[in-house]
């Protein structure tokens, strides 16, 4: 696993680099016009380049009917940064799961969820994941290689066009550790909310937790959401299912978590997968309450959804009320998340890319 360091320049991604290459997503409004001045344009075509690369959706710099006609087909191999529909397929439920090709021909997915007025983007931050946790079908994958920010921005954008609606919501919850690929992630974060226009808050990450990476996250002060992957009420049981747990005791994890509440004044969520007879009795609840007593957050259950190389089981509704029930008596707030887009293989810990290639 590689350890991308968190630089200190992320808290200020907007601002100028030296020099500024394409693919151009990514790039703030300041990088672009001074881009555009480079080629000998004047500084507000900086502007209509931000607009229509972030805001219409342009795929080919040469549909710029803004810029000059001479100009446009000088441009037209500039790449903007933006993939390949591979793959597409829509559960019942209106979930849409797509396979993306990236310029180097690797394969990544991404979900769009809509809701009520809601659209959600579930994103993925690497190529396959290094984690391997015993549940989660991207870490029988392996993993492959970082996303770029353009490779990460590039899937809401997608899913904007797709669906003809503004993305309201992100979830760093694809494939992929994100806090592995912190300083493409952070930078990604930004150009989100100040490129795409989506609100910090309607921005989670979310994380099994890399020792130092959730204090250092802290630093940034983003008003984004944080969700850990908790799973497991105590360190044996996290150890079986996550095998990072085994260098990063729950108690360092949990000292990270209250750390960073208390640097951004943020509420932190965990996610807690229910694996029937594995970490779903009430004794786990209590011993779960008891490590998340005193600080704000909210336990978010995530029924599991089955894979097939492990034979774990999801818990029935009475099991998973039980849960909650205990959880809401020890004064945790608790909800559970019925994942969407089941059959299309696309809901949490389903994403692959290995069996679902077109026909
Ligand atoms: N690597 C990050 C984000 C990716 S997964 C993380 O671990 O948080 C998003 C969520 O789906 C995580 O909480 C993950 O543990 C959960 N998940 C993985 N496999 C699952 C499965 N089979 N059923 C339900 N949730 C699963």
């Amino acid at each position: 696993m590689s350890a991308t360091p968190l630089t200190p320049q992320l808290d200020s991604p907007h601002s100028t680099k030296l020099e500024f290459v394409p693919p151009l997503l990514g790039g703030s409004l300041a990088e672009l016009t001074a881009w555009v001045q480079q080629q000998g344009q004047p500084a507000y075509r900086g502007k209509q380049l931000h607009d229509w690369i972030y805001h219409k959706g342009v795929r080919s710099l040469a549909d710029i009917s803004a810029f000059p006609k001479n100009w446009r087909t000088a441009l037209a191999t500039v790449p903007i940064g933006r993939s390949t529909l591979h793959y597409r397929s829509v559960a019942a439920d209106g979930t849409v799961k797509y396979l993306l090709q990236l310029a180097d021909g690797q394969i990544i997915e991404t979900v769009g969820i809509p809701s009520d007025k809601r659209l959600t983007v579930c994103v993925s931050s690497q190529v396959g994941c290094a984690m391997a946790c015993d549940f989660c079908a991207t870490g029988k994958g392996g993993y492959k290689r970082h996303l770029d920010v353009h490779e990460i921005i590039d899937q809401v954008l997608t899913v904007q066009t797709d669906f003809q609606q503004r993305v309201s919501h992100v979830v760093y919850m694809g494939m992929g550790e994100p806090l592995l690929n912190t300083e493409n992630v952070l930078t990604s974060l930004k150009s989100l909310n100040q490129d795409v226009g989506i609100g910090a808050r309607s921005l989670t990450v979310s994380t099994v937790g890399i020792p130092s990476r959730i204090r250092q996250l802290a630093q940034h002060h983003l008003q984004i959401t944080l969700a850990v992957s908790l799973h497991a009420s105590n360190q044996a049981l996290r150890e079986q299912l996550i095998p990072s747990a085994r260098t990063y005791p729950l108690e360092d994890l949990l000292a990270e978590c209250r750390e960073y509440v208390e640097v951004t004044g943020r509420r932190l969520s965990f996610e807690y997968i229910l694996l029937a007879g594995v970490n779903d009795l009430p004794k786990h609840a209590l011993e779960l309450a008891q490590h998340l007593r005193g600080f704000q957050n909210h336990v978010n259950l995530i029924p599991y959804n089955p894979i097939p190389e492990v034979d774990y089981k999801r818990p029935n509704s009475d099991r998973i009320q039980a849960f909650v029930n205990v959880l809401k008596q020890q004064q945790i707030a608790v909800s559970v998340r019925y994942s969407r887009g089941l059959e299309a293989d696309a809901a949490c810990g389903q994403l692959r890319t290995s069996k679902t290639l077109p026909v």
